[in-house]
């Protein structure tokens, strides 16, 4: 699984799924019903390239469940991507909709292709033919796909008019994270970053801390990342090292965030490069070190398995906030626990982008659209309900945040499953 480190974040995520399962003493019938896959679906997708040869990409779609709502989940693009990858994402999206209390069930995609290597005209066609391959599966009450890890609001559009064009209707409740100009939400952008921010924010007013000065070291600069920056740093939090593909850079007195985001926007692609001639950083022999650095909160915002039972003991900091999914595996999730080191589970703490997806969905539902005020308080309303609620269960059953959020949604989702029975 290369990039993965021949990890399978699919067990992972079973581990997950046991532990918490064992304290809610389900049944092996309720077990049965709410832990695999519903459907999994890989298909080759031909493709004309601009030299006229074709190429052939694999893909998959992952319908985890259906028990809540439509399924729900991102569509990601990478060299590495890998069926077993997908099937952990959707596995998190199912209970994620459910810790945030949404309305839907969970899913994910996949294409295996390095979209660098592509020309815009290329990777249009490939976006396109995903969707036409896979619109019996998707829909608005089917399923309902979104951006993740390089794909965004275009790669979503095309989908989009693929799909409306197949049907012969505008159908844009088919998928979110659209542009604003065709049907997207107001502060879709940010929500991932924003979600983690109150996350962060309810955590740090519980333990009695104060945010003003807190130091933030941050793995990954793309969507997630680079607005998780923007956020703590605007909140008057001191953002010491950040990192992408490109490399971390470090700085113990603070790094410019604003231009961190400029030397991003100056690259041709979206990339911290350079940014050792921008600012007075140090760029890391080893970026994984990154993950060690001696900081109060630590933001994983890039892949799965980062901080395993390799690194875990050298982690220094306080409190850990997941962005990213998937970033620590279960083994280092109990060597974290022994030290003390709080984390705040990605299924809580990334489910802003899959709430501001759900609020995207009910506008296009009713075709009336909402200032950026009113998603923004939406948002934080179902955060703060989320993590409060995250909270207290952990009190409750004296277990960790993780844990936590998966009695209170699993709970949720065999709930929903033993109310509607088996069909047929
Ligand atoms: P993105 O493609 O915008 O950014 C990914 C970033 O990670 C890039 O800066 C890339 O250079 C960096 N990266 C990749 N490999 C790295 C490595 N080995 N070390 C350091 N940096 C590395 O993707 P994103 O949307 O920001 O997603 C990041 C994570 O957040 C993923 O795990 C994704 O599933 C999760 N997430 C994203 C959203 C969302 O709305 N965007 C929602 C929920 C969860």
């Amino acid at each position: 699984m290369g990039y993965l480190k021949q990890r399978n974040p699919f067990e992972n995520a079973l581990k997950q799924f046991d532990k918490a399962a064992k304290v809610l003493k389900l049944s092996k019938n309720q077990i049965a019903v709410v832990k695999e896959p519903r459907r999994v679906t890989e298909v080759n997708l031909p493709i004309r390239m601009d030299n006229g040869s074709i190429q052939v990409f694999k893909a998959f779609r992952v319908q985890h469940s259906i028990a809540r709502g439509p399924a729900k989940g991102g569509i990601r693009y990478h060299p590495q991507v890998h069926v077993d990858e997908v099937k952990a994402l959707a596995f998190w999206m199912t209970y994620k909709c459910a810790v945030v209390n949404v309305p839907f069930g969970g899913g994910k995609g996949g294409i295996v292709v390095d979209p660098a290597k592509l020309s815009p005209a290329e990777l249009e066609r490939l976006s396109r033919r995903y969707f036409a391959e896979m619109s019996d599966l998707f829909g608005p009450d089917k399923d309902i796909p979104a951006p993740d890890v390089n794909t965004n609001s275009q790669v979503m559009c095309w989908m989009f008019d693929t799909y409306s064009m197949q049907h012969k209707e505008h159908i844009p409740g088919v998928i979110t994270g659209k542009p604003l100009g065709i049907g997207g939400s107001a502060g879709r952008e940010v929500a991932t970053a924003l979600g983690m921010f109150h996350c962060v924010v309810e955590a740090y007013r519980i333990m009695n801390k104060n945010l003003e000065g807190a130091s933030v070291a941050i793995q990954g600069f793309g969507n997630a990342g680079s607005n998780a920056a923007k956020f703590l740093s605007d909140a008057g939090a001191k953002v010491v090292a950040i990192s992408d593909i490109s490399g971390a850079y470090y700085n113990p007195d603070g790094i410019n965030v604003n231009t961190a985001l400029s030397t991003c926007a100056q690259n041709k692609r979206w990339s911290l490069q350079g940014l050792e001639k921008q600012l007075q950083v140090e760029k890391l022999k080893d970026p994984m070190k990154l993950l060690e650095l001696d900081v109060d909160i630590l933001i994983p915002a890039a892949l799965e398995d980062q901080i395993t039972e390799e690194n875990a003991a050298n982690v220094q900091a306080r409190l850990i906030a997941e962005c990213a999914n998937g970033p620590i595996t279960v083994e280092a999730d109990a060597i974290l626990d022994k030290k003390g080191v709080r984390v705040i589970p990605d299924i809580l703490c990334n489910a802003g982008g899959v709430t501001v997806s759900y609020l995207e969905w009910v506008q296009n539902r009713m075709g009336y659209y909402w200032a950026e005020e009113r998603v923004n308080e939406d948002l934080k309303r179902f955060m703060v309900t989320a993590f409060q609620q995250v909270w207290q269960t952990s009190e409750q059953y004296k277990v960790n945040l993780r844990i936590a959020a998966f009695i209170l949604s699993i709970r949720r989702v065999t709930e929903a499953a033993e109310l509607r029975g088996l069909y047929a």
